[in-house]
Order: C-alpha cells, then structure tokens, then sequence
C-alpha cells in the first residue's frame, strides 16, 4: 500500500515555496539590508550582565510587559497597544492569522515576501497590485489600490513604507488617502516601516487613534539587532489584544529582553550608522551611475535596485569575488535587476571596485 506520508500536510505549505534566501559562506553580505555595524561591544557587555541577573529557570512575562513598557514609553505610545514577537515576520504571520485567513490581502507587488508566502500558506484571498513607474522610478500603485480597497474587505491592506524591495517611499497625502478608504470600507490596515529611521519617515500619526490601523516596527534593520531578533506593533489597545491572544505565551526571552532595553537606553550609538547609511548609499549609487553598465534605481532605504544587462552573470562575478548580493530579476517588473544592501565604506569600496572590474570597458 502506498501513500503519501505528508499527505496531511495541506496542499497550500507544499505547494508555497520555502522563502528564498541561499545561505552562503561569510563574504562582504549585502544580501540582507542588514547593519554593517555590530551592536557596540560595551553594550554587549552591559545586555549580558542583566540577562546574567535574570532567573533563567522561570518564564519570562507572559507578554513582555515590562519590555513591552519601555518600547511604549520609547514610542510615545499606550502600553497596552504594543504588541512583542520575535522578529518582526511572526507578527506578519499573526496579522494573517487575524485578518487574512479566509478572508482578503491586499497589498502592491514585488513585495516583502514574507506577506506573500505566508497569505498562501494560510490560504488567504490575495491580492497584489503591480508597481507603477513614475519619474522617481518605482511608486506605490495609489489609484489601484484605491480601486481593490473599494471592493471591501473583509481583510488586511498592507503598505510598506519605504517600500521593500524598491527603498521608494509614498506622499503622506496618498498613504493618509489609502488608509481612510481602507478604514471606510471595512480593512484592517498594516503600514510595515522596517526601513522608516533610514528615510527619516514615521507614521505612527496616521495609526495613533484609529483602531483598526497598526504601524510594523522592527529592531533588525536601523537598530542593527537582526540577530536578537525582536519585532512589535503599536497599534490600538483593541487590536493589539486580538493580536496577542494569536502570539504564542512567554515568546519573548529573557536573552532578547535584556539586549533591547540596554538598546532603548542608549538609542544613540544607531544614529551615526543611519547616517553612514544614507551618505553610503548615495555615494554608491553615484559612482554606479558613471558606468553605462549598471542603472541604480532611486531609493531611500539602506539597499537599492541595480538594473544590470545580465543580472545572472552579474551576481556570480561579484559572488567570485567575495561579494553578495540579492538576485530579483524573477520577480515581476524587476527583470535586469539585484538588490543591493548598503554595507559598511570599506565594504562598499570593495564592491565598487568589482563592479568597475565586471563592466565591460
Ligand atoms: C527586514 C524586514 C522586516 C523585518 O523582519 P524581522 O523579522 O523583524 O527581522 C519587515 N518588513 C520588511 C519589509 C523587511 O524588509
């Protein structure tokens, strides 16, 4: 007798691809839009010597209120409208859980992926509006997505801003516009701003007060923490209480706890790497810009969209190299093109230096 062992796997997780990163062996990484810079050693230190004084053998708080506490007050924000998990793509998964599952995602395409991959995976009802190009390369689909969030809901609207994988950013007129008519017909909305510090963007006033919005924040990207892994919402004190009864109990840890709170004391030390960031970026793209062979795409993001005759050969070279960076040229719209994270000056010097190698003279 034969059969399916996984049979009672449903047929949406095997028939939705793993998300798609290769992992590599340690090279100049500007695969990740990652921080180039460490977590400062003191810092280190001062994380490990409270977690040191923490009972290791009790949970931890149910919700992580008292982290949870420090990021309100951090924010500016209630309490009781902050929800914690570890990375921010858990609460992407919990927000579908919420609001996608049986019912609509509406968001605009090529997108985070994650969003995409676990709307399949659950089974919502997605919806992806293409990219328009405007004379800024890249720009949110505002008239589309007007259009789908006229159709109704049930179901969540995520807007990504700066979105990802374009590093392009949305009017405020046009997000304040979006997220009424998302209110209007019935949507729960998400503004995901994991790259809002290197934009010099901040939504929270169009969350704060509106109960079925929530502002997507994460300690991997301007803060330098990918490792520590620690993502959270400010949303409304209604929501947010829907949304932690969907967060597995204690899922914050004593070892994650203790490095963000030293973080939220001294939120200065991230301030000279944003910087570095923007003035990397731009120098990057402008020596880019010099070659025929390459075409940065405009971004405000630490990554950007490189246009390059053959992507393919282009990635390999630079792999040779020593150098990573993220193939998109699959995804729709985005053919001829790698994403590129902004690394540190050494870093970027190198892969300048491969990029002038690789083009043809
Ligand atoms: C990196 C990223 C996140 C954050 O992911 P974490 O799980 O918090 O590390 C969220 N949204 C977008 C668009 C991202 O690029």
């Amino acid at each position: 007798m034969s059969h399916d062992i996984l049979g009672s796997v449903r047929r949406a997780v095997r028939e939705t691809p793993a998300y798609p990163f290769e992992p590599g062996e340690r090279a100049i990484k500007l695969d990740q839009n990652e921080s180039p810079h460490d977590f400062p050693a003191e810092l280190k230190e001062e994380a490990l010597r409270r977690a040191a004084a923490r009972e290791w053998n009790r949970y931890p708080d149910l919700t992580a209120e008292g982290l949870r506490t420090k990021i309100a007050a951090f924010e500016d924000w209630d309490p009781q409208g902050v929800v914690l998990t570890p990375g921010s793509n858990v609460l992407i998964k919990v927000l579908i859980e919420a609001g996608g599952i049986g019912q609509r995602l509406l968001t605009a395409s090529p997108g985070f992926a994650v969003y995409n991959l676990e709307a399949r995976m659950l089974e919502s009802q997605l919806t992806e509006v293409p990219l328009e190009m405007g004379d800024q390369g890249f720009a949110t689909p505002v008239a589309g997505l007007l259009e789908e969030l006229g159709r109704g809901g049930p179901g969540l609207f995520a807007l990504l801003d700066p979105h990802a994988p374009t590093g392009t950013v949305t009017p405020d007129g046009d997000i304040a516009r979006l997220l009424d008519a998302a209110d209007a017909a019935g949507w729960l909305s998400v503004v995901d701003e994991a790259y809002g510090g290197f934009a010099g963007t901040d939504h929270r006033g169009h969350v704060r007060g509106h109960a079925a919005r929530l502002s997507l924040r994460t300690f991997s990207k301007t803060w330098g923490l990918a490792g520590v892994r620690l993502g959270y919402a400010l949303t409304s004190p209604e929501l947010a209480t829907e949304l932690r009864k969907l967060v597995p109990a204690f899922n914050i840890n004593v070892l994650s706890e203790s490095v963000i709170e030293v973080a939220l004391e001294r939120p200065e030390y991230m301030a000279a790497a944003v910087q570095e960031a923007r003035r990397e970026r731009e120098r990057m793209m402008a020596a880019l810009r010099e070659q025929t062979h390459w075409e940065p795409l405009p971004s405000r993001a630490n990554f950007f969209l490189l246009r390059t005759p053959d992507p393919v050969a282009a990635a390999q070279a630079l792999k040779n190299r020593g150098i990573r960076v993220r193939p998109q040229h699959t995804l729709p719209l985005l053919a001829g093109c790698l994403r590129v994270s902004v690394g540190s000056p050494a870093e970027n010097d190198a892969f300048l230096a491969a990029a002038r190698e690789i083009a043809p003279r």
